[in-house]
């Protein structure tokens, strides 16, 4: 396992282009190492650090802002499990939104964020496409694949929740 990368469970893509992360140099203000994947989301907080992914995923970001209610999102989580709340909030690497949204849960765990609606390879996994079409029914659209679109998806299931982020 590549320590300066680990895993997170609620955003499993999060150092895909564009997302969370970025290879970096740049010296970590919380463990003064330089980030070799430095994050570029947002942090909900007084301060804003430069941090690496390896103090996301190791909680040490909250010691340093000397703030337990800083986070990651811009989001309500609503039903989850408290620990995993806080692990979503805190410990997830965000999401670039344009707006607060509610981040899904089922049977009180938060799914994790697989996408947008314009990645095909995601679309065409079974389920995927089908929750889409369903929320988008709820407002009356037809189908489209779309950046505006956050498709999640159960840590340990096969059920998709989708969120539409309109600019
Ligand atoms: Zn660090």
């Amino acid at each position: 396992m590549n320590t300066d990368q680990p895993f997170f469970r609620f955003n499993p893509n999060a150092y895909a282009e564009g997302r969370s992360f970025k290879c970096s140099q740049e010296v970590c203000e919380v463990c003064s190492r330089p980030c070799v994947w430095k994050y570029t989301g947002s942090i909900y907080a007084v301060a804003t650090p430069i941090v690496c992914a390896r103090c996301i995923a190791e909680d040490r970001l909250g010691a340093f802002l000397d703030d337990g209610l800083f986070a990651l999102h811009d989001i309500e989580i609503v039903g989850a499990e408290p620990a995993l709340a806080k692990e979503v909030l805190q410990r997830t690497p965000g999401i670039a939104c344009f707006n607060p949204y509610e981040w899904p849960v089922l049977d009180r765990a938060p799914l994790a964020f697989v996408g947008y609606g314009e990645d095909e390879e995601l679309i065409a996994l079974p389920g995927a496409r089908a929750a889409v079409e369903e929320r988008f029914g709820e407002f009356g659209w037809d189908y489209a694949p779309s950046q505006y679109t956050l498709i999640f998806k159960e840590v340990n299931g096969d059920r998709y929740r989708v969120v539409i982020d309109l600019d």
